[in-house]
């Protein structure tokens, strides 16, 4: 059995005891019947992976003993913010979840006009929580040691107005790209960015027109993915999936 791995949110270092967040231990006892003396990995998104031997389990808590830790990364070279109109409640779990597998850099969940969940206030606050959990598990599974954030709501013309602050430079080199079916030019078409790709990709009605002219005017590039109308979520993926081919890991 691979060792299991389970994320971490705080400082670790090796020597170190420390109680396994409650998920985790749950997981780690209940599920994986893991016992004292086994190996878990942990990881803070500090790029490293730390191996840890469980040295007590009681009531209370799953204490680890931390003995080492290794820079491991598999972070694709190729730098991807996801720019995604927010779907409804799954299909937005999904794209997120699958997103961090196919390696995305960071996501920025848009409130598009045609979005149809609104969120505000806590109901907001909660669901970006939720968001970045579904992130943290899909790193314990995929093996990534880097948590890709999940930044907070915005609408599409804030973003756009803002820096993107993807990757080392401000905005050298970077590549923009807009998911639309009724593009004429397809990913090949592009050239290799030096730098980040921005990818945006509409909500479950697609982006407004409004949306599209101000995406283009922010030096979008609308791209099309084949002849078939894709859902929201198979969009996104497909775009990471086929970026990673062309100018990433894969
Ligand atoms: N009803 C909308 C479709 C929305 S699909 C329309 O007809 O325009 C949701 C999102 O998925 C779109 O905003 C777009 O970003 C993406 N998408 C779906 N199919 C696509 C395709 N073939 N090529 C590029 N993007 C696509």
């Amino acid at each position: 059995m691979r060792i299991p791995r389970f994320y971490f949110p705080d400082h670790l270092a090796p020597g170190a005891r420390v109680a396994l967040p409650q998920a985790a231990a749950h997981h780690a006892v209940r599920v994986l019947r893991l016992g004292e003396n086994d190996l878990v990995r942990l990881f803070n998104g500090d790029g490293c992976e730390y191996r840890a031997r469980i040295v007590r389990i009681d009531k209370q808590a799953v204490v680890v003993l931390i003995e080492s830790a290794a820079p491991l990364s598999c972070e694709s070279p190729l730098n991807v913010l996801l720019v995604q109109g927010i779907s409804s409640g799954e299909r937005m779990d999904y794209t997120l979840q699958k997103s961090v597998e196919l390696g995305v850099g960071a996501i920025q969940p848009i409130q598009a006009e045609r979005s149809v969940v609104k969120l505000s206030g806590e109901r907001m606050q909660k669901r970006m929580q939720h968001w970045q959990s579904v992130v943290a598990s899909a790193c314990e599974q995929s093996g990534r040691n880097v948590v890709p954030e999940v930044r907070p709501v915005s609408g599409l013309m804030e973003c756009l107005g803002q820096a993107s602050g993807v990757g080392h430079q401000a905005s050298g080199g970077e590549l923009r790209i807009h998911l639309s079916p009724d593009a004429e030019l397809s990913l090949r078409d592009l050239e290799k960015p030096l730098g980040p790709v921005l990818l945006a990709a509409g909500p479950e009605g697609g982006f407004s027109d409004h949306e599209h002219a101000a995406l283009k005017q922010c030096g979008y590039i609308a791209v099309k993915l084949g002849p078939r109308i894709l859902r929201t979520e198979t969009a996104a993926l497909a775009a990471l999936a086929a970026l990673q081919i062309l100018w990433g890991d894969y």
